[in-house]
């Protein structure tokens, strides 16, 4: 190993912990695996060293702990000696409120405010919670960063995140837009920077994370400025399972008229709308492409309105913004689909949008570049890296009094 240092990068969901070994300074994945059906029946852990994919059964109800303590007894000591090159843990967190406009090392304080954000995610936060307590004692000699989700987001202005609703509810109970993905957005915000040759202050972009969950942001000078997702998730694009943006009436309609309870409204947003719902088929939009294309007219109607919804939104933020740099496609579907892609662009030829059809052809499996013609407004795609981004900000955290903890100190 040239450079020796190496960040473990938990990222805690409710029923899973995905976990990755990686060097801050280059972005080489060692290690990378997953924890999942955590206290289920039959949980499982997966993982990729050297090449090789294994995976093994845990006992019935194992939780984050339990993962946590077979990475340190079974995986990371036998997967070139990862363990002794870790310098520091960092962890995913969804959701940090107004707290926290960037990433923080973890000490009893910070971990008892991502504890009073679990109000606002009440569904993400906790598992963070888990994540970073098991951590805590299973590498007590490790410094352990938080990068939240939600802190790119922290530098929108007030117009962008108050809800047009009674001002009181902001002020006594934090309810206002937040955003996700801003790690991603983040990346890529810096990545398409260095691509267009401008410093990251300067730059200005509409990002698209089109991923099972989807989001877009506009980055005006480097800082988001407005972005779909809101208070939760569920605010926005068309998303796998989730409706995004959908008339609040509804909500009292389904409550009023057809016997809803708030559980089942819950789960029908999040989890039964979407490409899913619409399509009556599946959330995954690779299965969508290949059944539309054999003629399913609810996969086609479904990728109509995916496509549909995210141009409405990239028009508006040409509106937020008064120059815009790049269009960024990224997430599973903005790297991949190359048929979305040409469907997005096929409503935004009237803002300047002209498809380079083989470059779009081209750029999928981690490809990047241009997609569009030389005269048209820059539309790129960028493949996301959240874990690397986490390791960059944790090892830049990490205090310097462990071997190589030093960013500064390297070549
Ligand atoms: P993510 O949540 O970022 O992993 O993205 C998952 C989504 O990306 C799913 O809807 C996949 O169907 C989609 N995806 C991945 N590869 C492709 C592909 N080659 N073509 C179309 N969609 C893809």
């Amino acid at each position: 190993m040239s450079n020796p240092s190496r960040v473990l990068v938990l990222n805690s969901g409710s029923s899973s912990l995905k976990f990755a070994v990686i060097d801050p300074y280059s972005g080489t994945l060692d290690l990378s695996g997953i924890g999942d059906a955590l206290g289920q029946d039959e949980p499982t852990v997966s993982w990729k060293c050297d090449g090789r994919t294994q995976s093994s059964g845990l006992p019935a109800e194992a939780q984050h702990s339990d993962v946590i303590r077979f990475l340190v007894d079974e995986i990371l000591s036998k997967c070139a000696d990862l363990q002794e090159h870790l310098i520091a843990v960092g962890h995913r967190v969804v959701h940090g409120g107004e707290k926290f406009s960037h990433s923080v090392l973890i000490d009893d304080a910070v971990l008892n405010t991502i504890r009073d954000c679990i109000a606002l995610a009440p569904l993400h936060n906790p598992a963070a919670v888990q994540g970073i307590e098991a951590a805590f004692n299973a590498f007590p000699d490790l410094p352990q960063v938080a990068v939240f989700d939600t802190a790119f987001h922290q530098s929108m202005p007030r117009h962008a995140y108050i809800y047009a609703l009674p001002y009181e509810l902001y002020r006594d109970h934090g309810l206002r837009r937040y955003g996700m993905h801003g790690t991603s957005h983040r990346f890529v915000t810096e990545r398409a920077a260095e691509l267009l040759n401008l410093p990251v202050n300067e730059v200005n972009i509409i990002s698209a994370h089109l991923g099972n969950g989807a989001s877009i942001t506009a980055i005006r000078d480097g800082h988001s400025v407005d972005t779909s997702m809101g208070l939760t998730p569920l605010e926005g694009l068309v998303m796998g399972t989730r409706s995004g943006d959908v008339d609040p009436g509804l909500i009292m309609h389904l409550a009023s008229r057809l016997d809803y309870r708030v559980k089942e409204i819950n789960e029908l947003l999040n989890r039964k709308s979407g490409l899913l719902g619409i399509s009556e088929l599946s959330s995954d939009c690779r299965a969508l492409e290949q059944a539309a294309a054999e003629g399913h007219d609810g996969a086609q109607l479904a990728l109509d309105i995916f496509c549909y919804r995210l141009a409405k939104y990239i028009a508006s933020y040409h509106g937020v913004l008064s120059q815009v740099d790049a269009l960024v496609f990224t997430g599973g579907i903005g790297e991949n689909s190359s048929l979305v892609r040409e469907k997005v662009l096929a409503h935004l030829d009237g803002l300047g949008y002209e498809l380079d059809m083989a470059r779009n052809l081209r750029a999928r499996f981690g490809e990047e570049g241009p997609i569009s013609t030389e005269r048209s407004a820059v539309t790129l795609v960028i493949p996301t890296n959240e874990e690397w981004v986490i390791a960059r900000d944790t090892a830049s955290l990490a205090p310097p009094n462990r071997p190589n903890g030093d960013p500064s100190s390297r070549e």
